[in-house]
């Protein structure tokens, strides 16, 4: 999955992406906020799209289904993936930079939440119970 995605970080520290390092350089301090829930909203979008892709008959067997070996899942398992399936889902994080504006600091603090997150819909801990937020439960009964 990292060889895959050198070339992306690559081109960001070389500067071909949208990605900046203070709020003074951004479109605006309404931005400093904005970000948040528009990289959420956009690499959430096309991850669904992406997992759901990956169920098809064509592509399952030999790309997801080593993910789901684990059909009671671990945190473990929140980081086992066939390296393209790790790669086609990270996709729109990667992407998102180079079509979006987006805080350096931001996007180490987005990172940082999504491997938490990753790890804690594969922990067995229903800590969240929600219809419209994906938690441990949604997921697990994903794997079941
Ligand atoms: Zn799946
Ligand atoms: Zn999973």
């Amino acid at each position: 999955m990292a060889v895959f995605t050198v070339p992306f970080f690559l081109a960001e520290v070389r500067g071909y992406s949208k990605m900046y390092d203070s709020s003074a350089d951004g479109p605006g301090k309404w931005y400093d906020y904005a970000q948040f829930p528009l990289f959420i909203a956009f690499t959430d979008f096309f991850i669904y799209w992406i997992h759901r892709g990956l169920h098809h008959k064509s592509l399952y067997k030999k790309l997801h289904k080593p993910h789901h070996k684990w059909i009671v899942p671990t945190p473990y398992a929140s980081h086992a993936f066939h390296p393209l399936d790790g790669f086609a889902q990270s996709l729109p994080y990667h992407i998102f930079p180079f079509l979006f504006p987006l805080n350096k600091f931001a996007y180490i603090a987005l990172f940082t939440f999504i491997n938490i997150w990753t790890v804690t819909i594969h922990d067995g801990e229903y800590a969240m119970n929600s219809k419209i937020i994906n938690g441990a439960a949604c997921h697990t009964m994903h794997h079941l």
